[in-house]
């Protein structure tokens, strides 16, 4: 961020200079050393990109939209030394100098007794939940991401969302809005009984829940209610940096410690953990799956082996290994956290003050736009959220995504009717170390425009979609004439 435009931000924020000196403003802890360029689009090329596309951004072309906020999902910018890495990656089929330097680097931060990769996030779930789930399994935790529960009920069991009740109304400020409703969860262990739980989770930060962070209190909590009861904890660690982040910012007692002190400590409650290193390991590929039961890695290794790789690879190269290795040092540097998080907050506040509703307070890798409040004259069937996306489009070249009934309204089995979603949300996902603060201006303005229309805009309908994650692939028509 430059001096020039984020006076406003200082005071609020920790002060990096020392004790007694003027504050300065925080800045990308970066220089640039390679460029891409973006290109500028007109409306008009825009509007017919998005009709082309079936008003589903997800099939645009990368190269037709300006600021990508798709998802801060392998977006990520490497650093000189990810890349200097990546050179150095050892080949080897088995047992190469990467797999041992990645491993290393995993159980330094995350402590556990095994380490299975995987070629991204997804394919860790879906060799643990065919692993540990059997039809009539639940799987709660705080908000399964989409993946996660698209993965469980493949395995034929079911994924209940228990966020505590802050967690559902995006106005409602909570240092820790993230956490899971821990007497939901005694009442579910109670009810369905802990035999049919495998296995208990938290996603730090909650993605779906609006990027919030988990307290270290929800995750001790949720992790002694679970081994009261014999039910293996994981974390979906995917943004662990950013929580441990939050925990250091906001809760008692962890200000003086380090971000990588705080992450052990959040790993220490879990008895294994699923990563996408897509996100906080800074890299474009990869993940893994962590355990400290034996047995249960060794079932994980088998089928790791048929679908994935061999185990010191997984699905991924020997340079991919070196440069999630490098990258997860790299994103627990209190320099890189403090713009990190600095930066997305700062985007939250400029579109608060313009009066944007936006889920309160801004998460760690995104700002979510409150769709439903931005649009309240259109229902929830008629896909508020989708209508801001395709806008924000049209008006400049800005591709968010649509967090609501789109993604997870549901067709009622018993009645055959179209449940929406429980929050309509438009998600503007940061890369990390990517744009630039002029560029967020922008980014700024952009909604501002669509905000100052907004009682121009109408619904939209879906002409086309598939049973399984229809957000991807889906078709959609406008209810009103877009301008
Ligand atoms: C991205 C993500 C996943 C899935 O990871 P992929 O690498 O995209 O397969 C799982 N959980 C959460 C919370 C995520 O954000």
């Amino acid at each position: 961020m430059n001096a020039a435009n984020s006076a406003d931000t200082r005071s609020a924020e920790r002060s990096v200079a020392g004790p007694g000196a003027r504050r300065r403003p925080i800045i990308e802890p970066f220089k640039i050393k390679v460029v891409e360029p973006i290109r500028l689009t007109t409306r008009q090329e825009r509007t017919t990109y998005l009709e082309a596309a079936g008003y589903n951004v997800f099939k645009l072309r990368a190269e037709d939209v300006l600021i990508d906020l798709l998802t801060d999902s392998g977006t990520s910018a490497m650093s000189a030394d990810q890349w200097a890495a990546v050179m150095r990656g050892d080949e080897a089929y088995a047992g190469s100098k990467s797999w041992y330097r990645f491993e290393a680097a995993v159980k330094d931060i995350f402590g556990f007794a095994h380490v299975i990769p995987t070629h991204q996030g997804r394919a860790a779930e879906r060799i643990l939940f065919s692993t540990v789930c059997r039809p009539g399994h639940v799987v709660p935790s705080n908000t399964h991401f989409d993946t996660t529960r698209a993965n469980i009920e493949a395995a034929g069991a079911e994924a209940v969302d228990m966020p505590i009740p802050e967690g559902l109304v995006p106005s409602r400020v909570h240092p820790f809005k993230g956490n899971m409703d821990v007497a939901a969860l005694e009442a579910l262990i109670a009810d369905v009984g802990a035999d049919r739980i495998p296995i208990c989770m938290l996603t730090v930060t909650n993605n779906t829940g609006g990027g919030q962070p988990v307290s270290m209190a929800n995750i001790r909590a949720v992790s002694e209610v679970c081994h009261a009861h014999g039910i293996p904890f994981y974390l979906d660690a995917c943004r662990f940096a950013e929580n441990a982040w939050f925990i250091k910012e906001r809760e008692e007692g962890f200000d003086h410690r380090s971000a990588r002190e705080i992450a052990r400590e959040m790993f220490s409650y879990a008895d294994g953990c699923t990563m996408s290193a897509k996100k906080d390991a800074l890299v474009n590929i990869g993940g893994f799956l962590a355990t400290n039961d034996t047995s249960l890695a060794r079932q994980e290794q088998n089928l790791l082996i048929l679908t994935e790789g061999f185990p010191t690879y997984g699905g991924l190269a020997g340079r991919d290994l070196e440069a999630i290795a490098v990258g997860l040092e790299e994103v627990l540097r209190e320099d890189y956290l403090t713009y990190r998080i600095a930066s997305v907050r700062w985007l939250g506040r400029h579109l608060t003050e313009g009066g944007v509703p936006i889920v309160q307070p801004p998460g760690g890798h995104a700002v979510y736009l409150d769709a439903a409040a931005f649009l309240p004259h259109v229902p929830p069937l008629q896909l508020p959220g989708q209508s801001l996306v395709a806008e924000l489009y049209v008006e400049g070249g800005v591709r968010g995504v649509e967090i609501g009934t789109v993604m997870f309204g549901h067709t009622d089995p018993d009645t055959g009717e179209e449940v929406p979603s429980r929050m309509e949300l438009v998600r503007l996902a940061i890369p990390r170390r990517v744009y630039t603060e002029s560029q967020i201006d922008y980014l700024v303005d952009v909604v501002l425009d669509v905000w100052d229309r907004r009682e121009a805009i109408g619904g939209f309908r879906f002409v086309e979609q598939t049973p399984v994650l229809r957000h991807f692939t889906a078709r959609f028509e406008p209810l009103y004439e877009m301008t």
